[in-house]
């Protein structure tokens, strides 16, 4: 993808995260900006917002980026359904924003996929392969420029606020001896355990 290419700082910011221009992180821009425009601006610098998505694709880094809501922080919640759906939760209000992707939302998207299968079965030419790229480009373009509305669904919903992540103690696992977090040891005849260790157990 064009490297000359000038895009929204806040854009920018997601692709330093992320590594690479991709159609997926543009998704999750796009959607943050769709959530953002029912709630309010929305970045959580602490715990205020929580974000769930329902994937692991490259839009999730973008959603972490743009709403500091992080892995690390407790406020991502990971729904593994495989759809393109994020929800914005401000626990202040209690106000929760869905917005999925509509169904064959992206310019060009069959073309890319048809393309992109004979990319990766080396099957490819040289114009296709650019063309595969221009595609890709076009598809950032249209998210990150474009109207919300075209591409997702945006609507408020009642959703139940999780607690707030919390400190929990450690004790050394009785079998590795490693510290874990004691929410997370099983009790097992030979003591408390990690879960690694009652996993190699069980399968060995
Ligand atoms: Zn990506
Ligand atoms: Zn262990």
């Amino acid at each position: 993808m064009a490297s000359n290419e000038v895009f929204p700082d806040d854009f920018s910011q997601c692709v330093a995260f992320h590594g690479h221009v991709c159609p997926g992180l543009a998704i999750g821009y796009a959607a943050v900006a769709s959530a953002r425009a029912m709630l309010g601006s929305a970045r959580a610098d602490d715990e205020e917002f929580v974000a769930i998505v329902e994937n692991d694709s490259c839009a999730v880094d973008a959603v972490q980026v743009l709403t500091g809501c992080t892995f690390g922080k407790g406020n991502l919640i990971f729904r593994d359904w495989g759809k393109q759906v994020f929800t914005l939760l401000e626990r202040k209000t209690g106000r929760a924003v869905r917005v999925s992707l509509r169904n064959r939302a992206l310019p060009g998207n069959e073309e890319r996929k048809a393309l992109k299968a004979k990319i990766d079965a080396g099957e490819a030419s040289q114009a296709e392969q650019e063309k595969w790229d221009e595609l890709r480009r076009e598809a950032v373009i249209a998210l990150i420029r474009g109207d919300p509305v075209d591409f997702f669904e945006v609507r408020e919903v009642t959703v139940e606020t999780p607690p707030y992540a919390s400190v929990v103690g450690t004790e050394p696992c009785a079998g590795c001896g490693e510290p874990t977090m004691r929410s997370r040891l099983v009790d097992t005849t030979e003591g408390l355990i990690c879960k690694e260790c009652a996993q190699v157990r069980c399968s060995g």
